[in-house]
């Protein structure tokens, strides 16, 4: 199984990098989710057997900490068959602009087939991938994009709700310095999903509604009678000064504990794209509540997501290769 094993018919995904969800269209969007919903799918017999990036080498490149991204990553790679290298690098401690080309030239100088880039500015991510001659993935640029997020998050929404389109989603918390929020906006609202975002208005970034989202203030009012719940957490680590009053008026004001999930359709979904703050913007007891939350989901998704990106961005250089054989 593979993006190749896709009908004809089936859209050609025409980009050499994955760097956001902005400007992709509904059918591109529903492409990389079909396949990534067939690797969801697949057997883990099948899956084992998978080695169709045997050849290749993925370098993950992390500027920020991370943990689910950079572990499923690179099980995705490892479950294709790639040789898998990681490279987690404090960026506090070096210098900007200068050290990423540097970087990005001698990573190139070892030819890699891709790159899993994590950055803490956005557009490093883009900048990285005018300079180097593989695939380049986005694993999350500043405030900018996380795209892969947005699709494990969607892949998530469809196997539990059967649909995106016409579904209300609110997205929560931290929208301003959250690229989670600006990757879903994309992707949701090309789907056709009704987008709300709620926040204080500190943290909403001016002019949100532009991104064809409704904005609330008030969290009660904007979780009334929606599906899904996506539910953010506080950016401290992009923060210059203080955004919120106190962690106990913020949990009181806009942390989800059931009795405002009680305002959200009977069978709204919890999300949370991690790491969570328990007890900040959520109650810690109702993330554990399997019925309602699909937090566990969504990092399961992960993989089958990353596997499906890695096929998709791979295939003209396997079929080049399979040419040249
Ligand atoms: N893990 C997500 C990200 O890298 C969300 C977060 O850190 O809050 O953006």
């Amino acid at each position: 199984m593979s993006a190749e094993t896709l009908p004809a018919n089936a859209p050609v995904f025409g980009y050499r990098h994955l760097l956001g969800i902005q400007g992709f269209s509904a059918e591109e969007i529903s492409f990389l989710l079909d396949i990534s919903n067939r690797y969801a799918s697949a057997l883990p017999q099948d899956l084992k057997k998978e080695s169709i990036l045997s050849g290749f080498t993925v370098i993950n490149l992390f500027f920020e900490t991370s943990t689910r991204t950079l572990t499923s990553f690179e099980l995705a790679a490892k479950r294709l068959g790639a040789d898998v290298i990681n490279m987690q690098i404090a960026w506090s401690s070096i210098k900007k602009g200068e050290t990423l080309i540097d970087t990005a030239m001698t990573l190139n100088a070892m030819h890699p087939d891709v790159l899993v880039v994590r950055h803490p500015d956005s557009g490093a991510v883009k900048l990285l991938s005018e300079k180097v001659n593989c695939c380049v993935m986005n694993g999350g640029d500043g405030s900018h994009e996380h795209p892969t997020q947005a699709l494990l998050d969607a892949l998530t929404i469809l196997r539990r709700k059967g649909r995106l389109a016409g579904l209300k989603v609110a997205i929560s918390g931290d929208i301003k310095h959250s690229r989670v929020a600006r990757s879903n906006i994309y992707l949701l609202t090309t789907m056709g999903a009704q987008v709300r975002v709620i926040a204080p208005p500190t943290l909403l970034p001016a002019a949100i509604e532009r991104l064809g989202v409704e904005a609330y203030t008030d969290m009660r009012a904007g979780l009334k009678d929606v599906d899904i719940v996506m539910m953010l957490r506080l950016q401290t680590e992009r923060m210059q000064g203080s955004f919120v009053p106190s962690i106990r008026e913020y949990f009181h004001f806009f942390g989800l504990d059931r009795d405002k999930l009680s305002l959200a359709k009977p069978d709204a979904l919890v999300m949370h794209p991690g790491p969570m703050n328990r007890g900040v913007e959520i109650d810690s007891e109702l993330a554990d509540d399997i019925d309602r939350s699909a937090i566990r989901e969504q990092v399961e998704m992960g993989v089958a997501v990353r596997m499906a990106c890695l096929d998709v961005l791979t295939a003209p250089e396997r079929s080049r290769r399979a040419q040249a054989r």
